[in-house]
């Protein structure tokens, strides 16, 4: 079995063995790899210590992503790549952290400390794959499966329970038996994970390809590790995040999205969203446009989509019907120079002017909304 790995990285590698290191590509690019998928970055691990990686690379610019833990990021006009020390991790005391970790010299050391078997296979061109987990046999069987005892892997980082479910989703794997019952008996451990990692692995699982299977199977866990949100299915929805916040966080979203550390902009939108869809739906046209008035385009355009709906507001959007003030066919200086006081009131007849086009009841045409206005004051 071969993987092609890019130049660059090869370079790497190359570079690492001349100056009498062992080096080879790990983790999730070995597993995409293997699935015939394109990896979206490259992992070494090394027998070299950090300063090793360093000496070995000091023509490059290099990052020093933690040398704590051994890891250096050296970067390359291919791009860059991260280089680890194979590490073995001390004890968990937090859940989530190792108070400290150890270089070793063996590789099958580095690979026990991995989460999953199909994350703990490595690969070099010349020595081929490393795979004391049987990584490959999860891949080809499509299972998910703890590298030693689940639960006790879970419990030295909770992460891992979430990371799972995300690979889960995104692979549409399944959890193997054992995996998947410590991953139940350690569920409140998740609390400890931080937010921000949280969000990450939550949106991953909630936009995978099989996202509905794991938020049915693994509700239970999603729920505790994301206070507030409600595990329904989401895939028939559109395949935008802020709708599907939406859709399973229903109430308090805001305050559950905001505690989840997701941006002003998703906050907003699925904010929105979610209230609309605890709304009775549009009907007719008049209601669209009042609802894209309302929310605007991007807004009005998911919720659309939730609802089925596609071509609705397409026919509004391209029919050019008005729903904002931006598209009357008059603007303030219009209604002043026809003799309508400045200030509050201009804003006012727009409105008005704008309601009135969109109920049908008067054409969108210069003199006819100038003639309206005027009658109005
Ligand atoms: P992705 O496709 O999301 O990058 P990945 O498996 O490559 O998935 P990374 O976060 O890039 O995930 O981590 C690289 C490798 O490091 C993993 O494949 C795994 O071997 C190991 N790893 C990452 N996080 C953990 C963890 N919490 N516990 C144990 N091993 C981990
Ligand atoms: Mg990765």
């Amino acid at each position: 079995m071969n993987i092609n790995i890019p130049d660059y990285v090869n370079s790497a590698l190359l570079a690492l063995e001349n100056a009498g290191h062992q080096s080879f590509v790990v983790g999730g690019c070995v597993r995409d790899a293997l699935m015939g998928k394109k990896p979206a970055d490259w992992d070494v691990c090394t027998s070299a210590r950090p300063e090793q990686i360093k000496e070995t690379f000091s023509s490059y610019k290099t990052i020093d992503i933690g040398m704590k833990h051994g890891t250096v990021a050296i970067l390359t006009s291919g791009g860059s790549v991260e280089i680890t020390t194979y590490r073995i991790d001390g004890a968990y005391l937090d859940n989530r952290h190792p108070e400290k970790v150890m270089f070793t010299d063996d590789l099958t050391e580095d690979l026990a400390r991995r989460d999953f078997t199909m994350n703990a296979i490595a690969y070099h061109p010349k020595d081929g794959l490393r795979d004391p987990f049987d990584g490959q046999k999860a891949i080809a069987n499509r299972l998910i499966r703890c590298v030693g005892e689940p639960a006790k892997r879970f419990e030295e980082d909770a992460l891992r329970i979430l990371r799972g479910l995300r690979f889960a989703s995104v692979l549409g794997f399944q959890l193997e038996k054992e995996s998947a019952e410590a991953m139940r008996q350690c569920a409140e451990l998740t609390k400890k994970v931080s937010a921000e990692r949280i969000n990450v692995e939550l949106s991953k699982l909630i936009m995978g390809s099989s996202a509905d299977k794991v938020l049915q199977e693994f509700g239970d866990i999603i729920e505790i590790a994301a206070p507030g949100l409600r595990a329904v299915p989401v895939s028939h929805a559109s395949e935008k995040l802020p709708v599907r916040l939406a859709m399973l966080f229903p109430e308090k979203t805001e305050a559950a999205l905001r505690q989840l550390k997701y941006d002003n902009h998703n906050v907003k939108t699925a904010v929105a969203l979610a209230g609309l869809l605890r709304e009775a739906p549009p009907e007719g046209g008049l209601a669209a446009k009042k609802l894209l008035y309302r929310h605007g385009e991007e807004i009005a355009r998911m919720y659309f989509e939730t609802l089925g709906r596609f071509p609705e507001l397409d026919e509004i959007l391209q029919s050019g019907q008005c729903y904002s003030v931006g598209q009357l066919a008059v603007n303030g200086r219009d209604l002043i120079a026809a003799g309508i006081e400045p200030g509050k009131t201009i804003g006012e007849s727009l409105e008005y002017l704008l309601q009135t086009v969109m109920e049908g009841k008067v054409e969108n045409d210069k003199e006819q909304l100038l003639q309206l206005a005027l009658k109005k004051k």
